[in-house]
């Protein structure tokens, strides 16, 4: 059991990283493919497993939107996607056809949500959210010991936001809605407003209150539907030094004492936090999907 080896790939819209091991502290080989077309990059990820040692099986969380229900004649595919070439791509059934492994295909972020609660900040908990803001918004739940999907998957950076047009005239950029969470408060999204990336904002930048408060609206209504146990920001805007402070903050206001957990009146620090596994979480959830499946398998 324990030298079983898991093969992982992180699939994402720029990169896919590909990774075998069995944990944080032991993967044996890793390698870097571009997102170019379905059937270029997918055949680099194979041609990588293939020179590789035998794996037990391969955890593949990639970007969205994608059918992650087995019993679905879609399943292993991405949906309609604006991204060109991906949309309808059967990505898993590719695997399949070459490498035969079971493979466990999800969204980023539960994969990342995964990774978190097998060695991260998520350890022992059975309610959580893992949330990653940057150039898209996604969040992965974790409910009472799995992994939610329900009718395809949670799209939590695409619910309606408070937007009061005096403070932020900015329409909003999503192409579905317009002022939803991800089109007032992704990158792009802040880019456009401001009209400089939102890395070279400065601090004292009312950006950032802003921001900091978009999120904090989003956590405060997570918060109340799913009853996490905890938040983890991660991605390039979540992990953000001094935007942590500001969002618990906010947040802890909004919530305005409703929801009686000593958790967030008196630790909201230890209730919002940044990934345990910082920017590794993507590929180790690959491998914490694979382990998993590979595991319940057995037993
Ligand atoms: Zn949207």
């Amino acid at each position: 059991m324990t030298n079983k080896l898991y093969g992982g790939i992180e699939g994402g819209g720029t990169k896919f990283i590909c990774a075998v091991g069995t944990g944080p502290d032991d993967i044996r080989a890793q390698t870097r493919v571009e997102t170019t077309t379905p059937a270029e990059t997918m055949r680099q990820v194979i041609d990588f497993f293939k020179a590789q040692e035998p794996v037990a099986a391969i955890g593949f969380p990639c970007f969205g939107p994608l059918d992650p229900n087995p019993n679905s004649p879609t399943y292993g595919h991405i949906l309609p996607t604006p991204k060109p070439h991906w949309s309808n791509a059967d990505v898993v059934g590719m695997l399949r056809a070459e490498l035969n492994v079971p493979v466990a295909f999800d969204t980023d972020v539960n994969g990342s949500a995964l990774g978190e609660w097998t060695w991260g900040a998520a350890q022992g908990l059975n309610t959580f959210i893992y949330l990653t803001i940057g150039t898209g918004i996604g969040g992965g739940a974790f409910v009472e010991g799995k992994l939610l999907h329900g009718l395809l998957h949670p799209e939590m950076g695409h619910i309606p936001m408070p937007h009061d047009f005096a403070k932020d005239p900015f329409e909003g950029n999503c192409p579905f809605h317009n002022d939803c969470f991800e089109g007032l408060a992704a990158g792009p999204a802040m880019e456009k407003r401001w009209g400089q990336r939102a890395e070279t904002l400065p601090l004292n930048h009312p950006a950032w209150d802003l921001e900091a408060d978009y999120i904090a609206s989003a956590l405060t209504a997570y918060a109340h539907i799913l009853s996490p146990e905890r938040i983890i920001l991660g991605g390039g805007i979540g992990q953000l030094e001094h935007l942590l402070p500001r969002i618990q903050q906010k947040t802890r206001e909004k919530i305005n004492g409703y929801i009686q957990s000593s958790k967030i009146i008196d630790e909201i620090e230890q209730y919002i936090v940044n990934p345990g596994l910082g920017s590794k979480s993507g590929v180790l959830g690959a491998i914490a999907l694979a382990k998993n499946i590979s595991e319940s398998k057995v037993s």
